[in-house]
């Protein structure tokens, strides 16, 4: 397997710590509204990776968390608290509003065969466990007390800037725009590990701590919850590109001087899903979400069809009409793809070709996530000259990575049909295809007739005839 290294910037062969075996950590959803599709981009890519590695015969562990604690507006200390701002808007508790989006997260996910992750922690779980982190952090002297905040000092860390690979300076204007500088900071990359002085004096979310009431930094939830559920070093860290500078670049620092390991070894980047305004936000007004996509009429699994023929590392920006050749494209697949249902079988052995297609789709995959190119292949199975059990043995195959439902609606028991009765109605069917050629129309109709009374519907369609059982 190889995959892109940010923190190398190139393409490497895939080591995890351990042999065969896979820790990855996901940054989870920030809870205060729905996921806009340019998030569940990143989560498909995500799903991709998780489902390729354990087709590739890794054992994968995978955590995620649920930002469900004031993550500040930006991604430096400052800003607005975002989940105040949800339960402003609602008129609700910032618990309600926490709980309520993210069940919606996890329905969207649902929606888009994205599988879920093995543990799910919601950062307001950790709360202890961050306090004994600080403390942790404290005695080591990384960290120090200024007006009632507890931040970490990021002169004490060697090499800072080694994910980002931005100087101080360049970073610092970069943050400028919206800081609002705190005086007491020693120097203004330092971040907040505990807030007991907030500009929100509203703040519903506090608990006690040694250094006061109050409430976390946001960087802290990702490096707690992974140690702890994930041991002090990661193969995978994931997340969009938007973390680099500030996020993960901070979780990097807090976490190898705690621990004072080297922690992830691969740090996977997505990059963003943009519109027309080059940007996607769910801060400001209306913004693409599943269910409007739902409202206009798209399948949630021609939108995944659509983010598959792009890669992960590129940007893609997102249009209506692109959707909608997409979801063309994904619906005539997926007749095709259907038609072959009857015909699967788990037993179905592969022939020489069927190897070669299979381990094909599994080379694109291990080659970075090409899923553009993993599709090709999937058709290169339609076209082939290879059995329609084996086609169907590939498709279902590829379609535990690919998750578009190919064989069935996603119930399993639509293709467990007979593969006896496949063989009979397309016998039953090329004769009828011989009589329309021959112009005999008579027998292609006594044809119809027959197969209906057996209980077999079949339709005629621009990609050709399809069947299926009454
Ligand atoms: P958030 O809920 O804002 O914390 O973001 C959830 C995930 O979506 C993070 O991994 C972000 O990096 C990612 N993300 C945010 N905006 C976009 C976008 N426009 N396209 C793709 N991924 C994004
Ligand atoms: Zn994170």
């Amino acid at each position: 397997m190889k995959l892109f290294n940010t923190l190398s910037r190139s393409i490497e062969d895939f080591e995890p710590y351990t042999p065969k075996e896979v820790t990855m950590y996901t940054c989870g959803p920030t809870v205060y509204n729905y996921a806009h599709i340019g998030n569940l981009r990143t989560y498909i890519h995500e799903d991709i990776l998780e489902k390729t590695l354990m087709v590739l015969g890794y054992d994968v562990r995978r955590v995620m968390n649920i930002t469900d604690v004031g993550h500040l507006e930006s991604d430096a200390d400052d800003g607005e608290d975002k989940m105040l701002m949800g339960a402003l808007r609602e008129k609700k508790t910032v618990w309600e509003v926490a709980a309520y989006y993210t069940d919606a997260f996890f329905m969207d996910c649902e929606k888009l065969n994205i599988k879920k992750p093995n543990v799910i922690a919601k950062a307001t779980d950790y709360i202890d466990d961050y306090i004994v982190f600080i403390k942790g952090l404290e005695e080591k002297g990384y960290a120090y007390l200024a007006n009632g905040n507890v931040y970490f000092d990021i002169s004490k860390f060697k090499d800072y800037t080694k994910l980002s690979k931005l100087d101080l300076e360049t970073l610092k204007i970069a943050h400028r725009d919206d800081v609002e500088e705190d005086a007491h900071k020693k120097n203004p990359h330092d971040f907040v590990l505990w807030f007991t002085k907030s500009k929100f004096e509203n703040q519903a979310m506090k608990w006690a701590s040694p250094w006061g009431v109050g409430y976390p930094g946001w960087h802290i939830e990702c490096s707690v919850i992974a140690l702890k559920n994930l041991g002090e070093q990661l193969d995978i860290h994931c997340g969009g590109v938007d973390h680099i500078p500030v996020h993960h670049t901070n979780e990097i620092a807090q976490t190898e001087s705690f621990t004072g390991k080297p922690w992830t070894k691969y740090w996977w980047h997505a990059e963003f899903l943009i519109d027309e305004s080059g940007k996607m936000s769910k801060s400001s007004g209306e913004f693409l979400t599943v269910s409007l996509l739902e409202s206009k009429g798209f399948d949630p699994l021609s939108y995944r069809y659509y983010v598959l023929n792009s890669h992960y590392r590129k940007q893609l920006a997102f249009d209506f009409e692109k959707l909608e050749m997409a979801q063309t494209a994904y619906k005539k697949l997926k007749r095709k793809t259907e038609a072959l249902m009857p015909y699967f079988n788990k037993e179905t052995n592969l022939s020489e070709e069927g190897h070669l297609l299979s381990d094909a789709f599994k080379m694109q995959l291990a080659d970075d996530l090409n899923t553009a190119n993993a599709i090709t292949v999937l058709y290169d199975v339609i076209k082939s000259n290879i059995s329609n059990a084996e086609k169907a043995f590939l498709i279902h195959q590829m379609d535990f990575v690919l998750s578009l439902n190919l064989l069935s609606n996603g119930d399993s028991s639509e293709v467990t049909s007979n593969p006896e009765d496949a063989v009979y109605v397309e016998e039953m069917l090329a004769k009828r295809k011989e009589a329309k050629k021959e112009k005999n129309w008579a027998l292609a109709d006594a044809i119809r007739d027959e197969l209906k009374e057996k209980g077999f519907e079949i339709k005629d369609t621009p990609e050709g005839t399809t069947w299926e059982k009454c």
